[in-house]
């Protein structure tokens, strides 16, 4: 995918670099972290959100009729975190497939007005499942008149409402708690950019990079019982495929199921990793979907009864938006030579042909979020929007250090994929542009991630960044 490289205009880098650092670094109260194990306040809430009608499932542009019935509840869950010093933040995890840029704002105003919070203090993260309802408002906030969109985009609406009752709610009943974590390991994921003549193409590719951590935070309560787990895996929710048209968490939906089981009184919160290059292995039944939710729940299950360790405040968090450079459009000759063809290049050539014909000025860059929560000295949880490929992850551990590091992907928004420079160079599906706007992604979009995100780690504390300088 030479053609990026190419159109780069020079020097563009350095200009929006400056601009993205200068723009939008959070609102995080940081206080030095206190020398023993701390008792946090905690509080907890769940909704069941499946949807009451038939609706439109999203992920697989191939299925576009509505939802056929409901294999298990699908469910929004809130953890509300308060340190010693007051400060205060909230996680919300839900069954869906993400939210979009529009959305993800409307949904953080609503919350900030329930709760105070500050948006910096707010992190959202879908389980990308695949057999879960469309999300999407209309911009003008109305329901649209054709029934066919009215349905999701009533439902999303009325979603809203219930996270920022649902926010409110976690932080109504806040007690005194303890946190600890751990990491454990899954096998179910595999890579999905199989390498061959004609190119990259989805499939499997065994030699390829899957993040196969499984972060595993414990809340308890003072006397010992436990009240929530939070745990994370970096693995598409696709082991449902175009065929399964019933409202399902997939394999996520089934981890928390059974770890809710296993673990009376307890809240399983998923929060899904660098996922956007991985598939689950096997795929298509919704038996196989089971098989994995059980083994991650096993593998949950076993580091909770091993040496989890204890993680002290304070709390800080910080939240920035990073503008990634754009792809410039290439020749006219060009993108109408690779809309003639087929797959992903060819669809953001036709967008792009569209875009141009209608007059419309191309963007050159796009403001994705990033967040990182500092846990006293004990974690650093960094959540990166979009469909983050697996192999951001060794670029991010080898820039902030890899120890006491959770690494969250499709945080906040999903724009699109954010791939690396050479996924984006090598081509295939994760390359293939925004997804509500017209543009590609450039390869310099990788280093300005990297960039930014030591800039957060060392404002919020990370002890192994406050030193370290951020690669060029
Ligand atoms: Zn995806």
């Amino acid at each position: 995918m030479d053609q990026y490289r190419d159109t780069i205009r020079p020097g563009s880098r350095r200009l929006w670099l400056v601009a993205a650092l200068a723009f939008g670094i959070g609102t995080g109260v940081c206080v030095k972290a206190a020398a023993t194990r701390s008792v946090w306040q905690i509080g907890l809430a769940r909704k069941q959100i499946t949807p009451k009608t038939p609706i439109r499932l999203d992920g697989y542009a191939a299925r576009q009729g509505p939802s056929t019935g409901v294999i298990h509840d699908i469910h929004a869950k809130a953890l509300a975190l308060q340190d010693q010093n007051g400060h205060r933040a909230l996680l919300i995890t839900a069954d869906v497939i993400g939210f979009p840029a529009h959305v993800s704002r409307e949904l953080c105003r609503r919350i900030m007005a329930r709760t105070g919070l500050s948006r910096a203090q707010i992190l959202i993260n879908p389980s990308h499942t695949h057999t879960g309802p469309t999300i999407w408002l209309s911009a003008d906030g109305r329901i649209p008149k054709d029934e066919n969109i009215a349905v999701f985009a009533r439902y999303t609406n009325t979603l809203c409402d219930r996270l920022a009752e649902l926010a409110a709610a976690a932080f109504a009943n806040l007690e005194p708690a303890h946190l600890s974590w751990a990491t454990g390991k899954i096998h179910f994921a595999v890579n999905r950019r199989e390498h061959g003549t004609r190119g990259v193409r989805m499939g499997v590719n065994e030699d390829g990079y899957v993040d196969r951590t499984v972060p595993v935070l414990s809340i308890t309560a003072i006397d010992g019982r436990p009240r929530g787990v939070v745990f994370g895996c970096a693995c598409h929710n696709t082991t449902l495929m175009p065929k399964h048209t019933e409202i399902c968490g997939d394999y996520a939906g089934f981890a928390q199921e059974e770890l809710e089981r296993t673990h009376v009184g307890a809240q399983a919160q998923f929060i899904i990793g660098c996922a956007g290059s991985t598939n689950p292995r096997p795929r298509g039944t919704v038996e196989a979907a089971r098989q994995h939710g059980k083994a991650l729940a096993a593998e949950v299950s076993r580091v909770l009864s091993a040496d989890l360790k204890p993680i002290s405040g304070p709390l800080c968090t910080e939240l920035a938006w990073v503008d990634l450079p754009l792809a410039p459009a290439l020749p006219r000759e060009e993108l109408e030579r690779q809309a003639r063809g087929r797959g992903s290049l060819a669809a953001v050539a036709r967008k792009t042909l569209a875009a141009v014909d209608a007059g419309k000025e191309l963007l050159t860059s796009y403001p994705a979020p990033i967040a990182v929560w500092q846990l006293g000295k004990d974690m650093t949880l960094v959540g990166l929007s979009g469909e983050v490929v697996a192999e951001f992850v060794p670029r991010v551990q080898g820039v902030l250090g890899p120890e006491r590091l959770w690494i969250a992907g499709y945080c906040n928004e999903v724009f699109g994929y954010l791939a690396t420079a050479s996924i984006l160079r090598e081509g295939g599906y994760e390359t293939r542009g925004l997804f509500h706007k017209i543009g590609a992604i450039a390869p310099e979009a990788e280093d300005g991630v990297i960039q930014a995100l030591c800039e957060l780690a060392r404002k919020a504390g990370r002890p192994e960044c406050t030193d370290a300088k951020p690669k060029q």
